[in-house]
């Protein structure tokens, strides 16, 4: 059976985008007969406001998308997370960083990724035994990925994308990824894997800007052995200038758009989706 996801971030108001990629997820479940799921991805504590949490389901509510109870929010389960990083920790692919964002941005020679500056694996070089004194002397540090390491121990992967068909994962592509933030106790990475699985998501529908993170996901999905569902990276709506869509287009907030007058089909049309 078919179970699809909408996964919003409570850091802001849902906007035209956000509606295009839930109405993919939500026509596909209803289309094959399957199951629908909302979850709040609310791991980071500094972003996350249980007010534009309110608000989305409000929005979404308003939209006409119904989805099954109870809603999975990310932070009541940080205990999956944590035995995700103990299983990780015990395999011997995470180590400790202690830079800084700008340690990383000084480091002249950091290549650079589809997402920016690629970690140039600093602190995978710090001996044990200096990383755990300045452990045990307090420094702040995050917990990385060895891709290198991870995908020497699970061999070449591939997943499946309704778009492009079968992809080869290219993980090194993001570099050592954060697992564990030294301000949030998991990542978004570690976080939606172990959560697609917990929750039987078979086909995960979202945005092109993310298909980069599915490499990585794949690679997390092997070492940890969890199921992997097929995905599908949707187009992104853009706006009259044909950049994509963001917070930043005020205008596109369907709460914007219901103040103005707007009806749930209009918005839904103007998300992509006539009825
Ligand atoms: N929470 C993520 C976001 O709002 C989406 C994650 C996902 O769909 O995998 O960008």
């Amino acid at each position: 059976m078919t179970v699809t996801r909408f996964a919003p971030s409570p850091t802001g108001h849902l906007h035209l985008g956000h509606a295009h990629s839930a109405l993919v997820g939500w026509h596909r479940a209803r289309a094959e007969s399957g199951r629908f799921l909302l979850r709040v991805e609310d791991i980071d504590p500094a972003r996350c406001r249980p007010e534009f949490e309110a608000a989305i389901l409000e929005d979404l509510g308003w939209l006409g998308l119904d989805w099954e109870q109870p809603v999975r929010r990310q932070s009541d389960h940080l205990a999956d997370y944590q035995g995700a990083l103990d299983r990780l920790r015990g395999l011997g692919v995470l180590y400790p960083c202690f830079c800084s964002r700008k340690d990383i941005a000084a480091a002249v020679s950091a290549p650079h990724g589809p997402e920016g500056p690629i970690y140039p694996g600093t602190c995978r070089a710090l001996p044990a035994e200096l990383a755990r004194a300045r452990q045990e002397r307090g420094d702040p540090y995050a917990l990385r990925l060895d891709v290198a390491k991870t995908q020497a121990m699970t061999g070449p992967l591939t997943f499946q994308d309704q778009r492009e068909g079968a992809v080869v994962a290219r993980p090194e592509t993001l570099g050592d990824v954060v697992l564990a933030r030294r301000d949030a106790p998991a990542s978004y990475h570690l976080c939606v894997t172990v959560d697609d699985h917990l929750q039987g998501v078979t086909l995960v529908t979202r945005g092109v800007d993310l298909f980069h993170a599915t490499h990585i996901h794949r690679l997390l999905q092997a070492i940890l052995d969890l199921n992997v569902p097929t995905y599908l990276h949707h187009l992104l709506l853009t706006n009259a200038a044909g950049e994509r869509l963001s917070k930043r287009d005020g205008a596109v907030a369907i709460q914007a758009l219901r103040r103005a007058g707007r009806s749930a089909a209009e918005v839904r049309a103007l998300a992509g989706f006539s009825d």
